[in-house]
């Protein structure tokens, strides 16, 4: 059965990922990608990029910058909005998000009460009539509820006098409405259409962990799909299909995935309607994905605020409205964890042995074709065979330790198909052909396997 520890544990060994600044003790809630995790990495954002902008006629990209002017997070309600509700307890000196707390306390028992839209003080109220005791020491010892605006700010400017405060981005959303009227010029685009972009956000949260589930530095890839107000409905259902779509095509297991919409009072003040996507992680359901239709909050806020006319034109009666946003957005390491946790399964083998394996569907896996030579003796042949496919997929050459650990390894970090090169290769010029689900083998021909690759790893 997969747990978290058991995920940790093979992405440090098998170079997933790895801690953050190890060698300096590290820095709390920081993750590196390692070879194997920046190909998994590289290879979401990829197929994410190809099926949200690339496929989809009405969409484009986009590339901003995570710093930005810091009016935009005045009119996009982040200076004024985007914060927690903070608790210390006084006894141990932990802190927690108030909501959480409370959250995990009625879990625990059963107890189904929604908390979303209270104020502090009514969070504050719940935390002593039902006694919620600390979870760190088990007191009841709690400092009142603080708001804590989640936004690292920096200093932009060389000399301390004017140096000019400004935010490190909390969502790529921001730098995508900015940039409306410029694209919808340059790519002679009127609404409905989207803009892609994918790129780093920053939060500091409260209460990071679960491995890489929430953390202060992360990627989204994020779609602000621009719309006339009436066809909103329409192009929120689109997208949630869309997303939904995408993970099933991945081969996440239905059962594990749900479309769960927000209730009136858990919507952000933005929005009129939100589905989260969230799939059941080893430490229970948790939000991957969320789709929202955002209204024109956004743009009329930026409208306002920057005095500039942000409207579309109606090309049938010419009239000026301004567009809805349906916004899916969803987090590169979030998914990551997710297709981690459903591609992780445990075999028993014949000989007693349990074989660890991540069935990864083809395309998301990092390394696709693992070459391998019989004996170090084949190395060279194996090297060439190397150099032929690696520009086509990612190859890994592998000629250390027994050819079984060797396949053990590969199954472990989810490479779909091993090839070796034996004595007979030289005479007959075929190698074998192992999958890696049903360890089935089979014998081909060097000059076949172009042909059989490209079936296998087909979009
Ligand atoms: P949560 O309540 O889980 O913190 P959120 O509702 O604040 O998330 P959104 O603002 O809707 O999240 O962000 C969109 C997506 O970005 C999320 O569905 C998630 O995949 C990702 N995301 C948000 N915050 C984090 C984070 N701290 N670490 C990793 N991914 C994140």
């Amino acid at each position: 059965m997969v747990t978290m520890d058991k995920l940790v544990a093979l992405s440090r060994n098998r170079g997933i990922i790895f801690a953050g600044s190890e060698l300096y003790g590290g820095l709390a809630n920081t993750w590196d990608y390692g070879p194997i995790g920046v190909e998994l990495k590289n290879n979401i954002k990829h197929l994410w990029w190809v099926r949200f902008v690339q496929a989809q006629p009405l969409v484009v990209g986009l590339d901003s910058s995570i710093l930005l002017n810091p009016q935009v997070w005045e009119a996009s309600g982040h200076v004024g909005g985007f914060s927690d509700p903070l608790i210390d307890c006084r006894q141990c000196k932990n802190r927690f998000r108030a909501d959480n707390m409370i959250e995990d306390f009625f879990a625990q028992k059963g107890d189904a009460r929604e908390i979303a839209g209270l104020s502090d003080d009514e969070l504050r109220g719940i935390i002593d009539e039902e006694n919620i005791p600390c979870p760190g020491c088990g007191g009841h010892n709690f400092t009142p509820i603080r708001k804590f605006n989640l936004m690292f700010q920096t200093y932009q400017g060389v000399t301390d006098e004017n140096a000019t405060p400004i935010y490190l981005r909390p969502e790529t959303a921001q730098g995508i409405f900015l940039n409306f009227r410029t694209i919808s010029r340059a790519a002679r685009l009127t609404p409905p259409f989207g803009v892609g972009q994918i790129g780093k956000s920053f939060r500091n949260e409260i209460t990071p962990g679960n491995f890489i589930f929430r953390t202060r530095e992360f990627e989204q890839m994020e779609l602000e799909f621009f719309c006339p107000g009436e066809e909103a409905d329409h192009w929120y259902d689109y997208w949630r299909k869309e997303c939904m779509d995408f993970l099933l095509e991945l081969g996440v297991k239905n059962e594990s995935l749900r479309m769960r919409p927000h209730s009136q009072e858990e919507l952000s003040h933005y929005s009129v309607a939100t589905s989260d996507i969230e799939y059941l992680f080893p430490f229970g359901w948790g939000e991957v994905w969320g789709i929202a239709n955002r209204t024109d909050y956004d743009l009329k806020a930026h409208m306002s605020f920057s005095g500039k006319d942000l409207t579309a034109m109606d090309p049938v009666t010419n009239e000026k409205y301004i567009p809805y946003v349906i916004e899916p957005s969803v987090g590169v390491e979030r998914l990551l964890l997710m297709f981690l946790a459903d591609a992780y399964d445990e075999e028993d083998l014949e000989d007693g042995s349990t074989r660890v394996v991540l069935r990864f569907h083809p395309l998301l896996a990092p390394v696709k074709i693992g070459v391998l030579p019989l004996s170090k003796k084949l190395t060279a042949q194996a090297e060439e065979l190397f150099r032929k496919l690696a520009p086509l997929y990612n190859a890994e050459l592998d000629d250390r330790g027994s050819i079984g650990k060797r396949y053990r390894r590969f199954d472990e970090i989810g490479t779909p198909y091993c090839v070796t090169v034996d004595f007979q290769t030289e005479e007959d010029g075929c190698v074998t052909v192992r999958d890696r689900d049903t360890m089935e083998q089979v014998r081909l021909p060097i000059s076949e396997l172009e042909s059989f690759f490209a079936e296998k790893f087909r979009p």
